[in-house]
């Protein structure tokens, strides 16, 4: 049973390791994050919210439904051009134990590669909504959450609800 990892716990600011065989365990936790992220209404999740420092991840297109299961991803190139988009994250939970929201300006569109869970390799090109949880999901791979953009007035704002729900 995987079990996600919240804000401030330190493996969420771990840089993860590529993953080099597509494992039945792998394809295992990657069926589990589905079922977590659509049980807790989320449109993605990646593998060290679930506590495993590999680079793999889970999304849902919002409007489609589909789900897009992402081994080893990399966002290849970002557009010029940047939009405002309210962001939340199923490890950034407030007192409601609800995501905390907040706006993040980011690129408008993106090109990703990665593997699928047969072993072949995947390029698109995502713009919108899609494009948006791909730069967030990848970003945990990294090490790196939604706050990290936010000025530090806001990041306060979003702290302040975090540590108001322990
Ligand atoms: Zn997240």
């Amino acid at each position: 049973m995987l079990q996600m990892k919240l804000c401030g716990d330190l493996i969420l600011r771990e840089h993860c390791d590529p993953v080099d065989d597509i494992t039945p365990d792998i394809l295992q936790n990657m069926d589990e994050m589905v079922k977590m992220m659509s049980e807790q209404n989320g449109v993605g999740l990646a593998a060290p919210q679930v506590g495993i420092t590999k680079r793999f991840l889970v999304m849902m297109n919002p409007d489609s439904g589909e789900v897009f299961k992402m081994i080893n991803p990399r966002i290849i190139s970002r557009s010029d051009n940047m939009v405002v988009i309210e962001e939340g994250c199923l490890s950034v939970l407030g007192p409601d134990d609800l995501p905390v929201y907040a706006n993040v300006t980011r690129p408008d569109s993106v090109v990703v590669e990665w593997t699928n869970t047969d072993g072949k390799q995947n390029t698109a090109e995502m713009s919108g909504i899609m494009a948006r949880i791909v730069q967030h999901e990848t970003d945990h791979l990294d090490g790196i959450l939604f706050i990290d953009y936010l000025a530090p007035a806001k990041r306060e704002m979003v702290m302040r609800k975090v540590r108001r729900r322990k």
